[in-house]
């Protein structure tokens, strides 16, 4: 059922947060100027505003702080299996089984209010319990499942190394098998959760067959160790690991069994890269909402600067592109629903949404102009957080030439 929810295009309609500055400039002002909103389903309604209001009343006042001492915010985290968020829409197992475009909308909203939040959303709901989902045995997800939707367990997603990355296919950690149990050796880099999860999916190349399979490592195995990546400029309250893999020995009982090659690596990362478009529009919106709400409080030359013609076509050309960005996502969850979201679709709104949004939030940030590099005011955060978002699950160059090796049907990386 379609919900008439009656807002004025400019502002939603929601309620106001009372707990004023400095959270305010990200305060949600219902942003939806070709009103796609109009076509979501009570269902979608409800999660919506329930994470919205997680957002704006939970997550917001503690973001900076969190971000600006690059701690995770457990307390926050732990509230998540409340929203009945974690596992997103895989069915059964205690996971929540929600439509693509309800998905979407919880990214997106995480996103609105802290992009680490959502990132850690998306690696243990997207990568690490989607792979378990995707390619695991029915035994398998019915062992890890539940304790992972109730975040009892965290997980993890291992792919990248440190000399393969954009070029994950050439993998180098081994995996060999030794009677009921397997062997791993090798490093991996910038592993999401790799040091606070129970349980980390490894991908790890069979040294006899030379293919790729998916293990589902406990962190607690002698062999594996992790430590957190320091000193990062971006998502700073979500950790990333260095991992080393030194002889980790895993039982037969932990492979995946549908993760026979990297194509089935590949099929979970497809998966997960839609997400990206939606946490992209999430940073976007919230870099729109703060510009224009300060453009009309700050008076400049005796005016608001949002009576300014230059100001105002700035304002509008960002809210051009963020309603473009909002029918990407709109388009993408219709094609999911309907079983027909190729990786490709999937990859140019990657691609495009995290590259409208680096330049929206850029713009945001001129717009409030010194406090706008004030981590209280947020827009410098979400500007750092784009980033990352930019560059992980496939970078923007990476997306581009998947797509165009698509449209020209010639291939310009191998
Ligand atoms: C915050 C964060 C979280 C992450 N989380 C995870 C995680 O949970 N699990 C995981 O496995 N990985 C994770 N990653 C790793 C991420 O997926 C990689 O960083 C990404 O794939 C890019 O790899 P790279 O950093 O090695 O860059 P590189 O591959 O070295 O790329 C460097 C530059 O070269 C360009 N380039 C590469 N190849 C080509 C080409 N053929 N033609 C033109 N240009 C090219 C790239 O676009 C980029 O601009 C994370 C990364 C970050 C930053």
């Amino acid at each position: 059922m379609a919900v008439d929810i009656g807002q004025s295009p400019a502002d939603g309609g929601l309620e106001a947060d009372p707990s004023g500055a400095p959270h305010q400039l990200t305060e949600a002002r219902g942003t939806d100027y070709f009103s796609v909103r109009h076509r979501f389903t009570t269902q979608q309604w409800d999660t919506f505003m329930a994470v919205r209001r997680f957002v704006d009343h939970e997550v917001l006042p503690v973001a900076a702080e969190a971000w600006d001492a690059a701690q995770m915010s457990w307390d926050v985290i732990n509230r998540l299996p409340e929203l009945g968020v974690v596992g997103d829409d895989i069915e059964g197992n205690g996971c929540p089984g929600l439509d693509p475009l309800s998905c979407g909308l919880v990214s997106m909203e995480l996103a609105r209010g802290d992009g680490s939040l959502a990132t850690f959303h998306a690696v243990q709901s997207g990568l690490a319990m989607k792979a378990i989902d995707m390619l695991g045995s029915e035994e398998q997800r019915a062992r890890f499942l539940p304790g992972m939707a109730r975040l009892e367990t965290v997980g993890a997603f291992g792919l990248t190394e440190p000399d393969h990355g954009s070029d994950s296919v050439s993998l180098e950690t081994t995996a060999r098998r030794d009677g009921d149990e397997w062997v791993l050796d090798g490093r991996k880099r910038w592993i999401g959760n790799g040091s606070v999860a129970h349980r980390t999916v490894v991908w790890a190349r069979n040294t006899e067959s030379g293919d790729v399979h998916g293990f589902v490592v406990d962190t607690t195995t002698p062999g594996y160790e992790a430590s957190v990546i320091p000193r990062k400029g971006s998502m700073r309250s979500v950790w990333q690991a260095d991992i080393r893999l030194d002889g980790v020995r895993v039982p037969e009982s932990d492979r995946l069994p549908g993760a026979r090659t990297f194509k089935d690596t590949g099929r979970v990362l497809a998966t997960t890269r839609g997400t990206c478009a939606w946490i992209a529009l999430g940073h976007a919106t919230a870099g729109y909402d703060a510009a224009l709400r300060y453009a009309l409080e700050r008076t400049q030359f005796g005016k608001p600067l949002a009576s300014l013609q230059i100001v105002q076509q700035r304002l509008v050309k960002m809210l051009a592109e963020l309603t473009g960005m909002q029918l990407y996502c709109m388009q993408i969850a219709q094609l999911a629903e309907e079983g027909d979201l190729s990786p490709t679709i999937a990859g140019l709104a990657k691609m495009n949404n995290t590259s409208k949004a680096r330049w929206i939030l850029s713009e945001a940030r001129d717009l409030l102009g010194g406090n706008g590099i004030l981590l209280d005011n947020h827009v410098m955060r979400h500007m750092a957080d784009i980033e990352s978002v930019h560059t992980f699950e496939g970078t923007e160059t990476i997306q581009t030439l998947i797509v165009g090796r698509e449209i020209t049907g010639l291939g310009a990386f191998t």
